[in-house]
Order: C-alpha cells, then structure tokens, then sequence
C-alpha cells in the first residue's frame, strides 16, 4: 500500500525528505518495510507538493511513473526548499488505473490530501456515500479510484467550512460505516496544520523542536520516531501535537 510523509518546519530542500535519508521516501518506494496489507513495491507514480516561502497556496509535481526511474527529481529536489511538504508513492489498489491524477497529493486552494489504504467493497460499498456530493464534483474526480473520492468528500466540507480535524474525523467515520474493514490512512495539511490518521496502516512521527515529520514508514533509525498506534488522528502544527482516538470499531 502506498507511503506517503508530510513535514511542517523550517526549510529544508525536498530532496532531505524524498531522496538523501537511509529510508527516504524513494527507498520505501522500492523496499518499503511495513505494507500491511498487501502490495510489494510503490511503482504505480508519485507525487509531491510544497508551499513556496511567501506563498499560500502548494506547488505539485506528480507522475504515474514510479519515483526512482525520474530524472528530473534529483535536480528539483535538491534545489527547492520548503517549510512545508507533503508527498506520497503509489501502489495501484487491484482494478484501479495507473495515471497521473490518481497519484497523491490531491489538492484545490491551500490544501493538499493523500490516502494510504483501500475503501473495501469499492464501488459499490460507497455509491449512496458518493451520491450526496454535487454532480459536477462526481463527473470531475481527479481519476476513478476510492483515494479520490474521499478527497472530494473531505474536500466537499472544508469548502462548507469545517475545521480539518472535523473534515477528516467525519469522513472516516462515515466510510467506516459504508465500507467496513476499510485502511483510511489519510494525511491533510495546508501549510501550518497537519491532520493524519492511523487506521489500517503504518505511520510515524518525529517531532524535534519546531519541526514535525510523520511518515508511513521512519525516513532514518534515529531515536526521535515514535510510531503512531493504529485507530487514531493527529492533528499537529510544527511546535504542536495532540493524539485523539478515532473510536473506529
Ligand atoms: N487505493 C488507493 C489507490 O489505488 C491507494 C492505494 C494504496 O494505499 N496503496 O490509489
């Protein structure tokens, strides 16, 4: 199943994430260590996104081919640097297409979303779930997969107004209920706010002072990650982080 990371804290050059750790994100691309639940590798594209200095809204840059065979990563990763980063490699859920615009970070304005996991039953298991969202949502999902659908779920009441954390919490429960046995590893941020959830996967985090970085998978074996235990969120800013039960059953 796909590992995806977000980092909130001073800059630092993409490259310090994706590329240069022992267990960077490229590495848990190719040999990841924890895919609970199927899949080997996380070939099926890539995606990552971050918030220029000045600039509230991301800039992507994704791809349906897998992150290790990019030439031009390198050069960009070692030259942009960004306080705030979210990125995510792809392993293609069985029957669900391998292009670009289903590859994470999914975004519109200031957010940027992933999903690592799997919407059980899928289709069916969430069309009434679907139904409620407006036409013109449905017939303009990033690609015809269940992480793009609940980006426009989450999507639909943050541009109602609900706070992230809210956004986040409602939508898992909802597909819970739906979609019984779903993994719903999810990650939001937009910018200065970090939302995550552990529920079917793996996740970690290392918060160092004025920093935060979880990640599916430790980027390094230092003493700082801590793993996120399975069936909560977090919401987190660089110098705060707090840890609620989901209450899934
Ligand atoms: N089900 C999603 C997809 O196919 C996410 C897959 C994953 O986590 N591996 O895009």
């Amino acid at each position: 199943m796909c590992r995806h990371l977000a980092y909130l804290g001073p800059p630092t050059p993409l490259a310090s994430l994706l590329l240069d750790p022992p267990h960077a994100l490229v590495r848990q691309a190719w040999a990841p260590r924890d895919m609970r639940g199927g899949g080997t590798i996380n070939a099926d594209g890539f995606g990552v996104a971050w918030y220029p200095p000045g600039h509230a809204e991301p800039v992507r840059y994704r791809s349906a081919a897998p992150m290790w065979s990019d030439a031009a990563l390198p050069a960009l990763a070692s030259a942009t640097v960004a306080g705030a980063v979210l990125a995510a490699v792809r392993s293609a859920t069985v029957g669900m297409p391998v292009t670009e615009t289903a590859a994470a970070p999914f975004t519109e304005g200031p957010w940027l979303f992933s999903h690592n996991g799997v919407v059980r039953g899928w289709p069916e298991s969430v069309a009434k779930t679907a139904g409620r969202l407006p036409v013109q949502d449905l017939i303009t999902l990033d690609a015809p997969t269940d992480s793009a659908l609940l980006w426009a779920l989450i999507r639909d009441r943050l541009r109602a107004g609900a706070p992230a954390p809210e956004a986040i919490v409602d939508v898992v429960a909802e597909v819970d209920l739906a979609a019984p046995g779903s993994r719903l590893n999810l990650l939001l941020t937009d910018g200065r706010q970090l939302v995550a959830t552990t529920a079917g996967h793996a996740l970690s985090v290392r918060a160092t002072p004025g920093a935060l970085l979880v990640s599916s998978e430790p980027l390094d074996d230092g003493p700082e990650w801590q793993p996120v235990p399975d069936g909560h969120v977090l919401v987190a800013t660089p110098s705060t982080l707090t840890l609620t039960p989901l209450g899934r059953s």
